[in-house]
């Protein structure tokens, strides 16, 4: 089902990757550990690798949203990097990331030494990746089947949250499970494009906001899709 990694993730894909990593850092991505990140995980092992294959492993590492399966993308190098950057992540933090698709924005939280614990509503891709991501050695995810809105009380609260899907607004669920002084960034928009939106909880109630700019993403659907 899977490719052999150690095989696969040769020279020339730790190339690829040096490559991204300079280009992100021109376009102002400044965090090296988020950098070293992104040079770790092989990102060319994530794709739908059913079909066009070969195809999509010529853009693995260029910055673009490619397919992963059940309609859905992998968001581009920049998007992850950018909202990992914006996360203020320190080792040990519990973070909460709505919409697992393949798992790459996982597998770069799980580099920057954090705990997560991740919601994917789409049952075929939550399989998928659930296998996936131990067999390519990243075991500590905790990944849930589920419907992101709702977040997930039980391992509630979290340290930072990162929504990888564009939604309408920003759900009450995830707002509570944050801990004061804790980070949210969360696409919000129903168009073509969404606003990238940067909250901190001051307190149970209070919080402070900002607008990070535009940027395009699949939109968090509601409910679970028994598919
Ligand atoms: N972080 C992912 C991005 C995948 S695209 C990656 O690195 O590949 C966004 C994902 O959000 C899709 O897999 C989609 O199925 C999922 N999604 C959409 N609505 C959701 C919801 N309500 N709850 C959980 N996941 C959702």
């Amino acid at each position: 089902m899977f490719y052999d990694v150690s095989r696969e993730d040769e020279y020339l894909f730790k190339g690829k990757r040096k490559r991204l990593v300079e280009q992100l850092r021109s376009k102002g991505i400044k965090n090296d550990q988020v950098l070293a990140a992104i040079e770790k995980v092989p990102r060319h092992l994530f794709f739908d690798n059913t079909t066009a294959r070969p195809a999509l492993l010529d853009h693995a590492y260029s910055d673009k949203a490619l397919p992963i399966g059940a309609g859905q993308t992998i968001s581009h190098p920049y998007t992850v990097a950018f909202q990992t950057e914006q996360l203020e992540l320190r080792s040990g933090e519990k973070v909460l990331e709505i919409g697992t698709g393949c798992g790459y924005q996982t597998a770069v939280l799980i580099e920057m030494g954090v705990k997560v614990y991740s919601v994917e509503r789409q049952k075929t891709l939550f399989d998928k990746t659930k296998i996936f991501l131990p067999h390519i050695g990243y075991t500590s995810a905790k990944l849930v089947y589920g419907d992101g809105y709702k977040g997930l009380p039980q391992f509630a609260p979290f340290d930072k949250i990162i929504v990888t899907a564009g939604a309408p607004y920003i759900p009450n669920d995830l707002l509570e499970q944050l801990k004061v002084g804790g980070i949210m960034l969360i696409p919000i928009g129903e168009g073509v494009s969404q606003e990238m939106i940067w909250l901190k909880k001051n307190s149970s109630t209070g919080f402070d906001k900002k607008t990070l700019g535009s940027f395009k993403f699949v939109p968090l659907l509601q409910n679970k899709s028994g598919s």
